[in-house]
């Protein structure tokens, strides 16, 4: 190779998944939605499969189903044809359409194919369609999780019209588990604090048994809740990495003059310190008596847990912002972290990271965008971590290196219960020590020749 020709750069196991994967989940949840992947069918299969296998619950996406007549021609007919039997067949109150590699690279005008249906659609019809949402979702521009907060900040952009003041807040959790998202609304509910929470997933991806299957799962975020965002007294956004990108809560800043808190996600006790700060300040009120208690239990488990975690090394990757929240709660609970490591580039990991450990460490951990799980490897052979911590694609690292992977975040395809993993608040720290704790307990069991019966 010639000293001037660029090196060749490959991936090899991407840190992070489908940029439209995450906006079929956000769309997911919004209630009467049904995601839309202007696309071929192999998309909506691999999304499918991926978000079947994590959350267990059926998940319908309809897509356009281009061939290679319509890579060459254009897909507008599809898009158009497409649309109509999605509402002939669900009846959605809304559909959320996300593009693809492949419409983004031919160059599909969705934004005015959309507006052209629209107008054909009820000029023929006559009658009322459903919300229709577009966003542009190119899976070489990004990860999932930046498809999953374009999809948001998308539907807030299109959907609010009203800003006639309310008692409430607006809530954007971001891409985090079912069983969080319900413990977030247990939370605001507890300070007595009305909210929209967009997307709300807590339901319509961790449903219960039903006797008849529903075409569209019950709950998401109520579309008449939506349109009413622009009157809520402030807005409150989880994600450190968000700073300096025109997310959803910015968006509504702008637009309807909705002040934004730009929160990390509360993860570990000093992050969520900072979220219950800011609900006492919003509220006026005292942390509820049921939380305190579960934040002194944790203080406790804390102390308990010290002589089994600390002076431990781990490396977390995954998502940014849980990245963020899992290296300040393994700091405070004395596991050094070597390695901070994630696909996504948004260029703000380093400083969130710094911000939230910078107290605490005497060592900063070393911090890497947009890297695979090729360039992890060859980290961690130098590192030796002692812990893994992030989702189930770490399987084969943890395997190789003989060291335990904690299971966090998303996809969990290996494991089962992925949608009810706590992470955020007093009570999933608890849950998250506790886990912790047991994987090295269960090691040095493991590892003992008298097998020891109490540790
Ligand atoms: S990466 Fe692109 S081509 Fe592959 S599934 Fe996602 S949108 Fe489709």
């Amino acid at each position: 190779m010639k000293k001037t020709e660029t090196p060749y750069i490959s991936t090899t196991n991407a840190c992070k998944l489908c940029k439209p994967l995450g906006a079929c989940v956000a769309f997911r949840g919004i209630e009467g939605a049904i995601p839309f992947l202007h696309g071929s069918q192999g998309c909506a299969t691999y999304m499918r499969r991926y978000i079947i296998s994590h959350f267990r619950e059926p998940m319908d996406i309809a897509s356009s189903s281009l061939g290679e007549k319509q890579a060459v021609y254009g897909g507008e007919a599809n898009l158009k044809q497409g649309l109509l039997n999605v509402m002939n067949k669900y009846n959605p109150r809304m559909i959320g359409v996300a593009t693809t590699c492949l419409t983004e690279t031919i160059g599909d005008d969705v934004p005015g194919i959309m507006r052209n249906f629209r107008k054909e659609a009820v000029a023929c019809s006559g009658e009322g369609l459903p919300h229709l949402v577009e966003v542009s979702t190119p899976s070489y521009s990004g990860t999932h999780m930046e498809g999953f907060h374009s999809a948001v900040r998308s539907v807030v952009d299109q959907l609010v019209r009203n800003r006639e003041p309310w008692d409430g807040v607006s809530l954007f959790p971001g891409f985090v588990s079912p069983a969080d998202v319900r413990h977030l609304k247990e939370i605001l509910h507890d300070f007595g604090l009305p909210a929209v929470v967009l997307p709300d997933i807590s339901e319509s991806l961790d449903g219960p048994a039903l006797e008849d299957y529903e075409k569209i799962p019950a709950g998401g975020t109520p579309l008449n809740q939506i349109e009413n965002m622009g009157g809520s007294r402030a807005s409150l956004e989880l994600g450190r990495t968000l700073q300096g990108w025109e997310s959803a809560g910015a968006l509504l800043e702008r637009k309807f003059g909705v002040k934004r808190h730009l929160l990390g996600l509360p993860v570990g006790l000093r992050e969520t310190d900072r979220f219950f700060a800011l609900l006492e300040e919003i509220t006026g009120k005292e942390t509820p008596r049921s939380h305190a208690l579960e934040r002194g239990r944790l203080i406790d488990a804390y102390v308990d847990a010290h002589k089994y975690l600390f002076g431990k090394r781990a490396v977390i990757f995954g998502e940014e912002d849980l990245v963020v929240g899992l290296t300040a709660f393994l700091a405070e609970v004395g596991i050094q972290p070597l390695l901070c490591a994630t696909g996504g580039k948004s260029g703000q990991l380093e400083k969130a990271v710094t911000a939230v450990t910078s107290d605490i460490l005497e060592d900063a951990p070393a911090v890497k965008e947009g890297v695979d799980f090729h360039e992890m490897e060859e980290e961690i052979q130098t590192l030796s971590p002692d812990i893994l911590v992030g989702h189930s694609k770490g399987y084969q690292l943890a395997k190789r290196f003989k060291i335990p992977l904690v299971r966090v975040g998303f996809p969990i395809h290996d494991r089962f219960g992925g949608q009810r993993i706590l992470h955020l608040g007093y009570r999933g720290a608890q849950v998250l020590l506790d886990e912790m704790v047991n994987q090295f307990l269960e090691r040095k069991q493991a590892g003992s020749s008298i097998g020891y019966g109490y540790l």
